[in-house]
């Protein structure tokens, strides 16, 4: 039977998104898949060249539970682009940056402890804190704040039993990017009550104004505080190969972590290691550049042509790839005589008869928006973005 743990969570509704574009595919039904978010473009040859050469020279072992060293320095060596001042004893390695932030919640609080998070907010924070038995707080923003938290309310949302705060930006779902004075103020409000700060930085490639700022590199005392978490999954398009890094400057949230991941992944799959330990080193960031430049154009088009529509509120993206628009002016409103009561509803009949998956709002802890995630090819963008307004045209 069922744990009533495990009942309190579902599953990741990308992946069931997902599972359904194929299916209707499969079936001859042209879908725009708006649902998943994932980078589109090719692997990289030196991805691809490391890899098999690995094969070739017989790697298959376990390595050590924190990664191998390579990949541990060129890590290191990486974030140095983001003023970030790590060694290689302060990034653990796992199988996906997932595994990593739900590993730092069973390492660092305990049940009942906690953890703070904005919303709209990447819909696995919530159930890996509802697996993690902590006490979830959630700050809420809006279309009216740019999607982003007003410090003063996380300085007042902290109690002696909060254990963290994860930050997100570049953003899933809300595609907003917080400005470095904006990250100064969270920093201080941390720094004060001096809780952890995961600061999730899986999207800081696809910054499309400006370069990407991390909070940890602001000063020595949030540094201390907080512990950044990426990957190769987005910046890389190797999202299957499953590998992600946490950094730490403390020494025991570094162990706790290699605990936990001893013991449930071990490791992380030793040819992606092998793979990315040459393609943090050796990929020019000119190749990642050209496709986030794809992936702002994308957001551009996208925000365009929906805020055009009628009641339809967005705020445009600065980085990752999605957009996050309000659409609860359509909640009572009917489509060829079918009732919209929320975005659900919207987000099925959209499937059903636009053939484009998204996501709804509720799914991140927002009811009046959906998720629109752009990390495809601009001519799928464009079909996609005409089959919407041919939709919402028809909402009477
Ligand atoms: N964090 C955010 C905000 C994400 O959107 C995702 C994936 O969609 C991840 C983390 C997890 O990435 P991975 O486990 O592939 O490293």
């Amino acid at each position: 039977m069922e744990s009533i743990r495990s009942k309190k969570i579902t599953s990741s509704s990308t992946f069931v998104i997902n599972k359904k574009v194929n299916e209707l595919r499969k079936k001859g039904i042209d879908v725009i898949n708006f649902g998943l978010g994932e980078s589109h473009f090719k692997i990289h040859k030196i991805i691809k060249d490391e890899a098999i050469k690995a094969i070739k020279n017989d790697k298959r072992r376990y390595t050590r539970v924190e990664g191998a060293d390579t990949l541990r320095d060129a890590i290191a060596k990486y974030l140095t682009k983001y003023n970030l001042r790590y060694g290689k004893n302060d990034i653990i390695v796992d199988a996906g940056s997932k595994h990593i932030i739900f590993s730092l919640m069973l390492a660092l609080a305990d049940p009942g402890d906690e953890i703070i998070l904005q919303a709209p907010y990447w819909l696995s924070y919530y159930d890996q804190a509802k697996l993690a038995q902590l006490k979830i707080k959630i700050l809420k923003t809006n279309e009216e704040s740019n999607f982003k938290i007003d410090p003063d309310e996380l300085d007042k949302t902290i109690t002696k039993k909060t254990r963290m705060f994860i930050l997100n930006s570049p953003n899933n779902p809300a595609g907003i990017v917080y400005k470095k004075k904006e990250l100064e103020k969270i920093a201080e409000v941390i720094v004060d009550n001096r809780i952890y700060i995961i600061s999730d930085e899986i999207y800081s490639e696809f910054t499309y104004y400006g370069k990407h700022v991390s909070i940890a590199s602001l000063n020595e005392e949030i540094e201390k505080l907080a512990i950044v978490t990426g990957g190769a999954s987005k910046s890389y398009a190797i999202g299957g190969w499953r590998l992600g890094f946490a950094a730490s400057k403390d020494k025991e949230v570094v162990s706790a972590l290699e605990k936990i991941i001893s013991n449930t992944t071990s490791c992380a799959p030793i040819i992606s290691q092998m793979a990315c330990a040459k393609a943090f080193s050796k990929i020019n960031d000119s190749y990642v550049k050209k496709w986030a430049k794809l992936y702002k154009k994308n957001g551009e088009y996208i925000y365009k042509c929906l805020s055009k529509l009628d009641g339809m509120k967005c705020v445009k993206p600065e980085g990752a790839y999605y957009i996050f628009p309000n659409i609860s002016c359509f909640f009572g409103k009917k489509y060829k005589n079918k009732l919209i009561k929320n975005a659900e509803d919207f987000c099925s009949l959209l499937l059903e008869e636009g053939r484009v998956a998204t996501l709804p709002g509720g799914d991140f802890g927002i009811k009046e928006n959906f998720r629109i995630a752009y990390g495809i090819s601009h001519n799928e963008v464009i079909e996609g973005c005409k089959r919407i307004v041919d939709f919402v045209n028809k909402i009477r």
